[in-house]
């Protein structure tokens, strides 16, 4: 059968939650036994989100093959089972590289190498890669229609419908529709607008996704249907909701999909929303209220930890027990002390680069390890966690990492080069160091030691995770010492990188270097985030009784 593609388009602003709405409608698909994927095409010139601060741009979300990609591609495989690789995202500096590369080598004969046909070619050949083995693939179009920089991508998808068919490509817009309260009234002129503007590049939507704080009335949707030139069924009123992982059963209500598959003329089953349901139910049927503190540097934009927070609200979902989630900057608890930490029944210390908010991190481990509070450090956190324990329990005060202190004296976390020929240390001198690609990434194998609580959880003797460091435990030097109560949970396939770590007289005390964050649905949960909200639960109730 000829592939369909189905391209997402945002207008009027940027922050609707394009993202958010094409993971929901490929959901939705997915729920009609169609086989789909879904792929994000961002304007942006860096050639991937990798070197972007995660206050700016948000989390960067890492790929089972390791590609470093755009937080939305986290929204993805949150909501379908089909898991993206790195031909799910490009931008158009990597597109731009692939070009001008493919120009030095001389493979575009004498030609004079222009944005069209060149550029839009490759976007083209991407987006053909990626659908290759789906019948349906979703292609969301980062930024807002009337920005210069997306102008490429969206030539390259009003071509595709002359390339292959106009009845087998798809064109949602995205809209606001805005409420003045002035009027209180529903506005749809942005809308129209907007569809303006597309329609100048040549594209004329076939649905309008229009995005509101209301329920849009008929008479509004009447309207923009008239105005816009789409029939009215295909002006999808969605509202702001509680929860994202309601839009599915959203969008299903108003026959999203039967339009969609009426479209294409697929005749396939209805869609089977049960487990979407269940996580709905769930959702309302929360008990109870526990305090979990993510004590992080990155925490003035909360997208910069999106994975952390879904896996947790994943994991409330698994307990049935409601999670707040209290962000809480590292460097607060470095000025003003523990206080902020009082009240908190889990703390949980994600990823970072650089030394700013380290201590006030350490202060957060110590406190968790001291008072018994049950603790989850990812990455950075563990690293921090080893840290920890070597300096206050080891008593080793000089144990810290290269990361921070360059010539440290007891590289505990080191670069692998650095501490694979210990103590002759390989100086790297950081002119010579890219930082763009240049980390440990993707899935791992891991193997979990037996009668350790991360076996207890996963109830597997080995396990695939994410990664994303330049930066291991120096197992040299961790394996020269009695470690007491720290226990190595789980290491790497030849032995060398530790890979999870516990602590025996600790109710919950878990810190792995590799990011669980990134493989939690709210279907299927992730079992660490579970049980981590499990024993706050428990803690929670045993400070009660104390
Ligand atoms: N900065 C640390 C490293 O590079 C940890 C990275 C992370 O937390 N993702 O190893």
């Amino acid at each position: 059968m000829i592939k369909k593609y189905i391209f997402i388009t945002g207008g009027v602003v940027s922050s609707l939650g394009k993202g958010i709405t094409t993971a929901s409608l490929a959901s939705l698909l997915e729920a009609r036994n169609l086989n789909v994927t879904v792929m994000k095409l961002d304007p942006y010139i860096n050639i991937d989100p990798g070197t972007m601060s995660p206050t700016e741009h948000g989390e960067v979300f890492v790929t089972e093959d390791g590609a470093e990609t755009d937080m939305d591609l986290g929204h993805y495989e949150r909501f379908i089972r089909t898991k993206m690789s790195r031909n799910n995202n490009v931008t158009t500096g990597s597109i731009y590289s692939e070009v001008i590369s493919k120009e030095r080598r001389g493979d575009f004969l004498g030609a004079t190498v222009q944005v069209i046909p060149h550029i839009t070619n490759a976007i083209k050949n991407h987006i053909i890669k990626c659908g290759k083995n789906f019948l349906i693939t979703l292609v969301e179009i980062g930024g807002t229609v009337g920005d210069i920089e997306s102008l490429p991508f969206l030539e390259a998808i009003r071509q595709m419908a002359v390339d292959i068919g106009r009845q087998h490509v798809l064109y949602i817009h995205l809209t606001l529709v805005p409420y003045l309260l002035t009027s209180k009234e529903l506005k749809t002129k942005p809308t129209q607008h907007s569809v303006k503007e597309l329609l100048s590049i040549g594209i004329q939507p076939d649905i309008l996704i229009c995005r509101s704080h209301y329920v849009m009335n008929t008479y509004d949707q009447a309207k923009i249907s008239l105005f816009c030139n789409v029939p009215e069924k295909a002006v999808i009123s969605l509202n702001d909701v509680n929860s994202i992982y309601e839009i599915p059963k959203i969008l299903n209500n108003q026959g999203l999909d039967d339009y969609i598959c009426k479209y294409f003329n697929l005749s396939v089953p209805l869609a089977n929303l049960n487990e979407w349901e269940k996580v709905i139910s769930s959702l309302n049927n929360l008990k109870g209220t526990i305090n979990i503190g993510i004590v992080g540097k990155y925490v003035v934009l909360p997208d910069a930890y999106k994975s952390i927070v879904e896996a947790l609200k994943h994991g409330s979902l698994k307990n049935n027990i409601k999670v707040n989630i209290v962000f809480i900057d590292s460097q607060d608890l470095e000025k003003n002390g523990i206080d902020l930490l009082q009240k908190i029944d889990g703390i949980l210390v994600p990823g970072g680069f650089g030394y700013r908010g380290v201590c006030g991190k350490l202060i957060a481990i110590k406190y968790a390890r001291e008072k018994r509070i049950p603790f989850f450090g990812i990455c950075l956190g563990m690293q921090l966690a080893i840290i920890e324990y070597f300096q206050n329990v080891l008593r080793i005060k000089h144990a810290h990492s290269t990361e921070f202190f360059p010539n440290c004296i007891y590289p505990i976390i080191a670069l692998i080069d650095e501490w694979q020929n210990f103590p002759k240390k390989k100086i790297i001198k950081k002119q010579d160091c890219n930082l763009g690609g240049t980390m440990r990434l993707g899935n791992q194998k891991c193997y979990l030691t037996r009668n350790s609580l991360s076996y207890k959880i996963y109830h597997k003797d080995f396990i695939f995770e994410r990664h994303r460091h330049r930066y291991e435990v120096n197992s040299h030097l961790l394996r020269k010492n009695n470690l007491l109560q720290l226990i190595i949970a789980g290491y790497s396939v030849e032995n060398q990188l530790i890979e999870i770590i516990e602590l025996k007289n600790h109710p919950w005390f878990i810190g792995c270097q590799f990011h669980p964050e990134f493989s939690s649905t709210p279907r299927d949960g992730h079992p660490l985030f579970s049980s981590f909200i499990k024993a706050a639960y428990k803690y929670q109730i045993s400070s009660k009784i104390l």
